[in-house]
């Protein structure tokens, strides 16, 4: 069979005009104009028809073939050939040639993963191996762009012996199958400089930026601090909602207090807070959520852009609070850094984050959107090199005050090794 009955195979019910276009590209890579070819594709692509994505994904998949061919995994009719026999539909096309394309990238991802990475908090090269990370572990990952941002493209097609012709739209798609399929797994490191875990993994800083601005709509709706309507996570919600009250067991009374909320989301704890009668600020990367928290409380006083928050004057805070955000954030001295200039001297700190722990050769709590991770001393190191001091550090279930509240907390299991720090900023 040659490459051109293959291709009138492959395209049977695909569009006359992206037909076309496939078909004008294979003809100019049997010429060897690879180039043009992919021009081609792309330009095919950006014309596809709404409602037409099979038709993209199968056009990011030819692309696909044609760069495992180049690799020398064989010429493109084989592959096609070998992958597709006669009566396949453009779905069951779309499957295969995606799980070929998966199993030619993972072997790029094995290399990328083996050339290594730096700190990116700090950026130090010396660290050591913790453990082992499963990167299609945990709820996350069932999501296909939170798969996706792990991942540096632009790493990975570093680690190819040629540049592949695929873009990175395409690349995405396949990277996020890469994790959910391929049961990969990355060495976590500790940095020797700042203590930081993080996953010897090549991180596009870029991606994971424009991940929680590109963040879905929240779907959960507010009344006080009782939420109601549909949540992606009510449960997590739920669990959120309850840590301003634990905030106020151990800060003392909140009213008139100045709290910021570090990683806002949709307000769930704002709206907790000001029932407390502090005056809430939130901070937020996904700017939609926190749009949204900022229309549906009707706070005025908030702020949510990174750069607004690194904006802030000096000593404007009285108390800075965070649940589970820090782990989202690889900047971490930059950003605590931030965190202890705005408050006042004597302001306090309430952080909830998950406790990385190496246990069997296997890391908790990272992956998916989980950057980075973080054992109690290197927690508390951090926040104490800011200049904060460290009154409490609950770590695990026997010491997480949250826990002995029977009314839920302890429930969500998955929140079982989570780290609760209290701390001071020094009144000088
Ligand atoms: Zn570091």
């Amino acid at each position: 069979m040659n490459q051109n009955a293959v291709l009138q195979q492959l395209l049977a019910d695909t569009a006359p005009a992206v037909k076309a276009s496939v078909t004008q590209a294979f003809s100019l890579i049997g010429r060897g104009d690879t180039g043009p070819a992919v021009t081609v594709l792309r330009e095919c692509l950006k014309d596809a028809p709404a409602g037409q994505d099979g038709h993209r994904l199968v056009l990011a998949s030819i692309v696909s073939v044609i760069a495992a061919s180049r690799l020398g995994d064989g010429p493109p009719a084989e592959l096609l050939v070998r992958e597709y026999p006669a009566g396949k539909n453009v779905s069951s096309i779309r499957r295969s040639t995606v799980e070929m394309a998966t199993r030619w990238l993972a072997d790029a991802a094995r290399r990328a993963i083996q050339a290594g990475t730096t700190c990116p908090n700090c950026g130090s090269a010396a660290s050591s191996v913790v453990g082992n990370a499963t990167l299609s572990g945990g709820a996350a990952m069932t999501d296909i762009a939170t798969a996706g941002i792990l991942f540096d493209i632009r790493a990975l097609q570093a680690a190819m012996p040629q540049d592949p012709p695929v873009t990175v739209r395409g690349w995405g798609t396949i990277a996020s199958r890469l994790v959910q399929s391929m049961s990969l797994t990355a060495p976590a490191r500790q940095c020797e400089e700042c203590g930081l875990l993080y996953l010897q993994w090549p991180m596009d800083r870029e991606r994971v930026a424009q991940y929680y601005v590109d963040f879905a709509e929240p779907s959960s709706t507010l009344q006080g601090t009782e939420v109601t309507g549909q949540s992606e996570n009510l449960r997590a919600t739920y669990v959120k909602a309850k840590f301003p009250e634990f905030v106020r067991k151990l800060l003392g009374d909140l009213s008139g207090r100045r709290v910021l909320d570090l990683g806002c989301g949709e307000g769930t704890m704002l709206a907790c807070l000001r029932e407390y009668g502090a005056k809430p600020i939130g901070f937020d990367l996904d700017v939609k959520r926190a749009r949204y928290a900022a229309l549906a409380l009707g706070l005025p006083d908030m702020t949510f852009e990174a750069e607004r928050f690194h904006a802030l004057p000096d000593s404007v805070v009285d108390v800075v609070v965070s649940f589970h955000a820090l782990e989202h954030i690889p900047e971490v001295d930059r950003t605590l850094a931030n965190v202890a200039r705005i408050l006042r001297p004597g302001g306090r700190v309430a952080f909830a984050v998950p406790r990385a722990i190496p246990s069997d050769g296997k890391v908790l709590g990272m992956g998916g959107d989980h950057l980075i991770g973080f054992t109690p001393l290197c927690l508390k190191n951090f926040f104490e090199r800011q200049g904060i001091t460290v009154n409490l550090l609950a770590a695990g279930p026997d010491q997480n005050p949250m826990h002995a509240d029977p009314s839920g907390h302890a429930r969500w299991s998955g929140m079982k090794d989570d780290m609760i720090l209290v701390g001071t900023k020094s009144a000088s």
